[in-house]
């Protein structure tokens, strides 16, 4: 790894900033004012514009945010607004967006900051919080998403550290070490760069060499302001850089699921508990994890009798297939099955119905069940065709 010295960051500031003037993003919409043009050094924007900016562009590219900020702020074009706002009005402007948690967020922030801001001074940026560990108390807040409001908006140097942060101050230092184990000296390096003057346009001009020239694939070095204090570049490939972590292998868990019949016909869904640590509140087919030994016959059974104290027949397999999150992985086994005795009870559910197949669609089931769907309408169809 290799350290930079007080003289290279210096030019490290001016090269990056030159840059920026020439190739920069100088329009997105929360970073100018009114009037389209770049403030000056040390002028405020509207800090309400940025903050909500800001929580959608995590795990988000600004050009899919863009459309969703615009309708935002037509929505909602300010804190006294957006308080006065019913969550499922909010929802509705956030659909499509992802990770919804993060519109929540935002709603429960807005009733903190109306306290701390003033409801008649919400227009005026001199009232908002200036201090990082303020803003890192709002919820769905870190210490980037508050250092970028903070530079943004008020041109204060606070650093930050989004992926493009780190990709280039890990390229620039050659580290040998996985970014998720480098926080500390990252966060120090991103701190000692930012300027005192300029750091809007500074951090802004990071972000835009990450997402313009130092790319994840194929950075293009002959266009970058920081070659020649790039040691990725200048000793190593940097593609080699960062240096990725030694892949965790995660564990497949086997799952049974029992589409459970009774005799007219109808088919047993359950809704999940509101306090069951995943996906609360949607609905799915009875069944859970296979136990060391058992056959998943044996499981579905078992399952559905644990679940929803009814005993089953279980007939035919429907399908199997394999579903992926980031930190396990499932193995869904699908059976048919004939409901035989006794009246379901909620038992590990907040709900039971006897549903037909053809109205499974109002209900909101994971991702993970469309296939289950799907192949479970291929099976009536050829039943019924024979
Ligand atoms: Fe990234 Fe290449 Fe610039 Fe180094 S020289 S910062 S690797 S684009």
């Amino acid at each position: 790894m290799y350290l930079l010295n007080t003289n290279d960051f210096i030019d490290i500031r001016t090269n990056l900033l030159k840059w920026f003037y020439s190739n920069g993003r100088k329009w997105i919409p929360w970073k100018i004012k009114p009037d389209q043009s770049l403030p000056n050094s040390g002028e405020s924007l509207s800090p309400y514009g940025i903050w909500i900016a800001e929580v959608m562009l995590q795990q988000t590219q600004l050009n899919v945010v863009l459309p969703y900020w615009k309708r935002w702020i037509l929505s909602f074009p300010d804190l006294s607004t957006l308080v006065n706002t019913d969550e499922q009005s909010i929802l509705q402007i956030w659909k499509g967006l992802g990770y919804y948690s993060r519109a929540r967020s935002i709603h429960e922030s807005s009733k903190i900051l109306i306290d701390w801001v003033g409801e008649n001074k919400v227009l005026d940026p001199k009232a908002w919080p200036i201090e990082l560990e303020l803003w890192m108390q709002l919820p769905g807040i870190g210490r980037t998403t508050a250092g970028s409001i903070i530079s943004s908006a008020f041109d204060l140097p606070s650093p930050i550290l989004d992926g493009n942060v780190k990709r280039i101050l890990s390229r620039l230092s050659a580290s040998k070490i996985p970014i998720n184990k480098d926080q500390k000296r990252l966060w120090l390096l991103s701190s000692k760069l930012v300027p005192i003057h300029n750091s809007r346009n500074f951090n802004q001009a990071l972000m835009d060499l990450g997402a313009m020239v130092c790319t994840v694939r194929n950075p293009i070095c002959s266009l970058c302001p920081l070659q020649k204090f790039c040691m990725a570049y200048i000793k190593y490939d940097p593609m080699d850089f960062p240096k990725k972590e030694m892949k965790k292998i995660i564990p497949t868990v086997e799952i049974g699921i029992g589409l459970v019949f009774n005799d007219q016909g109808k088919l047993l869904i359950d809704q999940r508990l509101d306090s069951a640590s995943s996906m609360p509140g949607m609905w799915e087919f009875p069944g859970g994890k296979r136990e060391i030994n058992e056959s998943i016959e044996k499981t579905i059974e078992r399952e559905i009798n644990e679940e929803l104290g009814i005993a089953v027949d279980v007939r035919e397999k429907l399908l199997s297939f394999n579903h992926s999150f980031s930190h396990k992985k499932l193995h869904f086994t699908v059976h048919i099955c004939k409901w035989k005795s006794g009246e379901p009870k909620t038992l590990a559910s907040k709900k039971f119905l006897w549903v037909s197949a053809d109205s499974l669609s109002e209900y909101p089931f994971p991702s993970a069940n469309i296939k289950i769907i799907d192949a479970l309408h291929d099976y009536i169809s050829i039943k019924n065709s024979k």
